[in-house]
């Protein structure tokens, strides 16, 4: 029950970990998984995710938050990925990184070695860009980045109308300038979801040295004075205890890893103590979490192409289903959100601040609320949102879900910046493209038919607007008090524990986080090696650095 690295967490960050770490035959790696095996038929059809999202089931473990004072008191939901691939396994595998700005500003605000030109290297090697190798895109990594094999027509609408409305096409938003309207890549492969355990963990699950526990449910982490020594976990109903001989390095995500700190002792010490638990190190844990609000536009469209309830919408399933177990292409391949633009609400801004993503049907309420008919729908989120809030404990029992206050509109400008966004998201629906289709008529919207005055706008998006599903920031990287952990990921304060996967992004990145995440844990995987390596033997650029000139 001995092993070299403990990893808490088989998600985004955590599969990637496992395959590296245990690349050296000499290393013995666990990885612990609350979850199971996510493989089923709907962890492949893309479009699967649309069962798993919309309650808490074996692959979600869906959380809510905390009544949120900027949404009028309402309580948000918050879906989570639960088993090997983690959020990967439900998400909409839309392939970003951000701008380099994102990056560039972490460092500048102490996470030093994480700018733009330190984490480009770390996207790369984990990506298998179907498109093939050049500067900005990897070919060969285990990320199997993919264009849409069967792109909805009402997509190129989108496109259209957003290029009607003023915005440059742009065919790769991964790329140096974000600014424009286009097509989503996605994490597929052959017209099935390739999530993060399907890119890296499959591959490698013969190693010896590699031991997959899944339905293992870490409850602390387990310290000798303030050195982490292993990790205990239920799992059958039976507490079970690994030894770590190197480190425990916790994935839990961005709301897990930070309640994890907290129930073994590593946290905000005036709460901790008021939980009666001891405290082994005080640190501002669950603090500055950041997520994407996202106010939905939705119409509907007298168009049995978009997907939708009808009769001969049910009838185009059923086909459809015929098609993917065929030739694994048609509208099951779909990732919903197939197009999408990056957009500069004001005319001053030096770069987008505003992300749309642009469905194929209605979505409302997480896809939990359902309406008659069919239509289309178009996101819009702030991407770099000024509000802060906090993930923080219900009790000293890990498994009682955490209390997640992501403080939503707590910063005005957020809503000012999202009053922009919905009004962008209408000036697109108006172009000529969507003529036949309602074009400026907003009589067709759910809910917002008579919302006119920027006033009714905001009453709107206080009432309606929710998570695009990327919290971060929790358990913040950085140099000096106000982060939990180091630039090289390790818990300030104790030794022998890291923190890789969303949590530790100090500010959240200007787009959807998978890709991001699995370059953090890409380079965590560098940086651990490193610690415990001689540095000659090592072929990265961490440690490239390191060595001096
Ligand atoms: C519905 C949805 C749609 C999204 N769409 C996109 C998208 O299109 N593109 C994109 O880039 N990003 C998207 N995201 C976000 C992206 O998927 C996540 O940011 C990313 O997967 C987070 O990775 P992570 O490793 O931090 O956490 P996760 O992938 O969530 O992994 C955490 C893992 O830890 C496990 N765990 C938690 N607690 C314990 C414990 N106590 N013991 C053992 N295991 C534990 C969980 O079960 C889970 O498997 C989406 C997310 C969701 C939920």
């Amino acid at each position: 029950m001995e092993f070299d690295y403990i990893i808490v967490g088989g998600g985004s960050a955590g599969c990637v970990l496992a395959a590296r770490l245990s690349e050296d035959p000499q290393v013995r790696v666990a990885l612990l998984e609350a979850g199971g095996p996510n493989d089923g038929i709907l962890n492949r059809v893309p479009t699967g995710a649309a069962v798993h999202i919309v309650n808490r089931n074996a692959c979600n473990w869906a959380f809510s938050t905390t009544p949120q004072i900027g949404l009028g008191g309402r309580i948000g939901y918050q879906p989570r990925g639960r088993g090997l691939g983690g959020s990967s396994a439900i998400n909409a595998m839309i392939y970003l990184r951000g701008q380099r700005e994102d990056y560039d500003d972490w460092a500048a605000d102490g996470a030093t070695g994480w700018g733009w030109k330190d984490v480009l290297p770390y996207f790369l090697k984990a990506e298998n860009n179907e498109r093939g190798v050049s500067g900005w895109h990897g070919s060969g990594g285990p990320l199997n980045v993919a264009d849409l094999r069967s792109p909805h027509p009402f997509a190129a609408l989108f496109i259209e109308a957003g290029m009607q409305a003023g915005l440059p096409r742009n065919d790769d938003f991964a790329v140096e300038t974000q600014e424009g309207v286009g097509y989503y890549q996605v994490t597929q492969k052959n017209g099935e979801r390739w999530s993060v355990a399907r890119a890296y963990l499959d591959p490698v699950r013969a190693r010896p040295n590699l031991r997959i526990e899944t339905a293992a449910f870490a409850t602390r982490i387990a310290f000798e004075g303030a050195r982490a020594v292993g990790v205990e976990f239920v799992q059958d109903g039976t507490r079970r205890t690994l030894r770590a001989r190197r480190e425990v390095l916790l994935s839990a995500g961005a709301l897990q890893s930070p309640q994890l700190l907290m129930v073994s002792g590593i946290g905000p010490a005036p709460s901790l103590q008021g939980l009666g638990i001891p405290v082994v190190a005080d640190l501002p844990v669950g603090l500055n979490l950041q997520d994407h609000l996202d106010i939905i536009i939705n119409r509907r469209v007298d168009n049995t192409d978009l997907l939708g309830i009808s009769p001969i919408g049910a009838y185009k399933l059923m086909r459809a289903i015929g098609q993917w177990r065929r030739e694994r292409r048609g509208v099951l391949t779909s990732n919903f959100a197939e197009a999408g633009a990056f957009v500069r609400t004001l005319p001053e801004l030096t770069r987008p601040d505003v992300q749309l993503h642009f469905v194929i049907g209605m979505v409302d309420n997480h896809n939990r609320t359902f309406h008659w008919g069919h239509g289309m729908s178009c996101h819009s989120c702030p991407m770099r949102p000024r509000s802060r809030g906090m993930v923080h404990l219900a009790s000293s029992d890990a498994r009682d879900a955490p209390l997640i206050d992501p403080g939503f509109l707590s910063a005005s400008e957020d809503l000012e910046t999202m009053v922009r966004g919905f009004k962008t998201v209408r000036r697109i629906f108006a172009q000529p493209a969507f003529a036949p289709f309602g074009g400026a008529d907003a009589s067709r919207e759910l809910y917002f038919s008579d919302v006119r005055s920027d006033d009714e706008i905001r009453a709107a998006i206080r009432a309606r607007a929710d998570t695009i599903y990327h919290p971060v920031g929790t358990c913040r990287m950085g140099s000096d008090a106000r982060s939990v952990v180091d630039p090289q990921l390790r818990v300030r304060g104790v030794e022998r524990l890291r923190v890789v996967d969303a949590s530790v992004m100090p500010r959240l990145v200007s787009g959807n986080t998978n890709a991001p995440v699995v370059m953090i844990a890409e380079k965590a995987a560098d940086l651990i090696r490193s610690a415990s390596t001689p540095a000659i033997l090592q072929d990265s650029n961490a440690v490239r650095e390191t060595v001096p000139a």
